[in-house]
């Protein structure tokens, strides 16, 4: 039996006792070694995924809806029986309604027309009510998710904005959380390059200052779509802000919780490559993984040469995986869906992003 076969037949980790409820299910996500991807594009380098796909609400966004809901109770801002209203692109929707039916609180997600229904009808069943918003509204239009958000707040009595954009629990639940189990789960506890897509950028300025703070050297990557301006230098952006498809990263303003400082490197991603590498991760890892998690694939090859390590076999390298593709599956996971999109050309689910003889 070869040692991958034998992986079904041993226990992984510890088995965890009962939990008391579902937020006990947040956080603790494998670490994965993408050996088939490195073969199939040519990369010496040891890459990793951090499966954030694998959380209870089905992305990286629950660590945070827990923290940021359990900070303001604890500090006596809000209580059961409260409203709690958040402009998201989906996934911190998903989190936060599931700690407020967990904890008995009403909740509102104002959220752009753009993202999926697979989405909605999630929120729906866990009993958020749902304020779609134009999804070409600018930030501080008075239309746009944020603005409408504060709308609500400021009529509904006892209703609070956790406010994902600002909160600090948004670095502090990846600095503790999600980099602190990255630096657990690595061999030799270090981590040479790290990629991840920005939304609201709590992902990567969380895990960016826990892993600079350990290790200087850490080479910090950030993705970011083409259409958004999160990249540095603006050179980057110069296509503008447009609408694109990939859901959960990009932004046509600075959130106040991402730190551009701690990135190194920037890169650009388009929706084709974006879901292509994404259904390549799927197919060649079997990590049922979205949109986004292609993003970071391709960001992290670009990355990669650029810095001129992708032969070294030596090089630690993880990426974020956000989100899953149960979010997607009337979108990129359809092929007539990528065909009448122009991101596929015929029906071939294996047709790689990139591939090396
Ligand atoms: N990918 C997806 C699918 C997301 O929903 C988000 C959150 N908007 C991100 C990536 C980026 O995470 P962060 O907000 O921490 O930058």
């Amino acid at each position: 039996m070869t040692d991958e076969a034998d992986t079904a037949y041993r226990i992984l980790k510890p088995t965890p006792p009962v939990a008391e409820s579902v937020l006990d299910c947040i956080g603790a996500t494998p670490l994965v070694r993408l050996s088939r991807l490195e073969r199939e594009l040519g990369v010496a380098c040891q890459l990793y995924g951090k499966c954030e796909f694998l959380n209870a609400g089905g992305s990286v966004k629950d660590r945070i809806a827990v923290r940021m809901l359990l900070e303001a109770e604890r500090s006596g801002r809000i209580k059961p029986g409260d409203t709690l209203i958040e402009p998201t692109s989906g996934n911190t929707g998903i989190g936060i309604a599931l700690v407020a039916a967990v904890r008995g609180y009403r909740c509102i997600i104002t959220m752009p027309e753009k993202m999926s229904e697979e989405k909605v009808n999630i929120l729906k069943l866990l009993g958020a009510e749902i304020v779609r918003t134009p999804t070409e509204a600018a930030f501080d239009s008075p239309d746009s998710h944020i603005s409408v958000a504060r709308r609500l707040c400021a009529e509904i009595p006892h209703s609070f904005i956790l406010d994902q954009y600002a909160n600090p629990e948004n670095i502090w639940a990846h600095y503790h959380g999600t980099a602190g189990e990255i630096l657990d789960q690595v061999p030799a506890g270090r981590v040479d390059v790290f990629v991840a897509g920005a939304g609201t950028g709590g992902t990567i300025t969380g895990c960016a200052r826990r892993f600079k703070a350990h290790s200087p050297t850490t080479k910090i990557v950030g993705v970011d779509p083409e259409g958004s301006i999160l990249a540095q230098p603006d050179s980057l952006n110069d296509q503008g802000v447009h609408p694109y498809a990939v859901e959960g990263i990009g932004y046509d303003f600075i959130p106040a919780v991402l730190d551009r400082s701690l990135v190194d490197l920037w890169v650009k991603t388009s929706d084709r490559e974006s879901f292509l590498a994404a259904r390549q991760l799927i197919a060649t890892e079997g990590l049922l993984v979205g949109g986004s998690s292609g993003a970071a694939l391709v960001g992290t090859l670009r990355a990669l040469d650029q810095l001129d390590l992708r032969q070294r076999s030596d090089i630690v390298v993880v990426m974020i995986l956000p989100d899953s593709c149960r979010n997607y599956m009337s979108k990129f996971i359809a092929d007539s869906w990528m065909i009448q999109h122009g991101f596929l050309d015929d029906i071939s689910p294996r047709e790689p992003w990139e591939a090396f003889p």
